[in-house]
């Protein structure tokens, strides 16, 4: 069928691409943002203007969810953000992990980081991106410095660079599962699935006890099975009911379970 009218954006400035996993849909992504003038059109032609320019945040290319702001909040935002940023950075290069945006509540300084950088991306801001990595060059904060790199690598589209910024993380603080996670799911993203199952392996094996292990498992399993690995997967899914029994109600859960306990050979 085809579309013979809509809406749609025309005269496009400050466009900028980045990906990453969507917030909408989860996928790994391509976004596209811009600054445009929205059109009703009939016939691909665009018949009236809707409206004063808008800013289109992170198109996903997935599943066609996007932000739309006015570009003076776009820019207030953006302007706040870069503050909050600042005091992160000084957090974390004296050593202390969350800042105080209010006064009701802390947030967490590389958290606030890797929200912000994904903005100042998508707003083609890249040179404030590249000046907080730069100060965080910085010996109390490898970790965070590695983690952040990783995250603008991503939104790059640069993910064997990003997976070897992740193992830096992983070595400058062994025992935080985050980064083995992401570490994991970008060698899924590339294809280098077994290497990605070592990973989440060792990640299981730091979140041990965590309410996270529960998720890092059951990707886990969803690989081991995908690569045929059924002993494996058999000890996962275990591990998995042991962690959560309502699993077993879920009829994907338990029809690889049972896969797992009819194939595998060491049981
Ligand atoms: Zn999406």
């Amino acid at each position: 069928m085809f579309i013979i009218f809509g809406t749609r954006s025309y005269f496009r400035t400050q466009k900028t691409s980045q990906r990453g996993y969507c917030g909408h849909c989860g996928q790994f992504a391509k976004f596209k943002s811009w600054n445009g003038m929205n059109f009703f059109h009939l016939y691909y032609l665009p018949v009236i203007p809707l409206g004063r320019r808008q800013r289109t945040h992170k198109y996903c290319n997935k599943c066609n969810m996007t932000q739309q702001f006015d570009p003076d909040t776009f820019n207030a935002l953006i302007h706040e953000l870069k503050e909050n940023s600042a005091n992160a950075v000084l957090a974390l290069r004296e050593g202390e992990e969350t800042i105080e945006i209010d006064a009701a509540a802390s947030t967490d300084a590389l958290s606030l980081l890797e929200g912000s950088v994904d903005w100042f991306y998508s707003s083609n801001d890249h040179d404030f991106n590249q000046g907080i990595l730069a100060q965080l060059n910085h010996p109390q904060c490898r970790y965070a410095e590695a983690m952040l790199r990783a995250y603008i690598r991503t939104m790059e589209g640069r993910l064997s660079h990003a997976i070897d910024d992740y193992a830096a993380a992983i070595q400058a603080s062994p025992k935080r599962h985050i980064a083995y996670s992401r570490q994991a799911n970008l060698l899924i993203e590339s294809r280098r699935v077994d290497e990605a199952i070592t990973v989440y392996q060792a990640g299981a094996k730091v979140a041990e006890g965590l309410p996270d292990e529960l998720a890092i498992q059951i990707f886990l399993a969803h690989h081991l099975m995908n690569r045929k690995r059924f002993n494996e997967a058999n000890k996962v899914h275990d591990r998995i009911v042991l962690l959560h029994p309502p699993m077993m109600n879920d009829k994907q859960f338990a029809k690889a379970f049972h896969k797992a306990r009819k194939k595998a050979t060491n049981t």
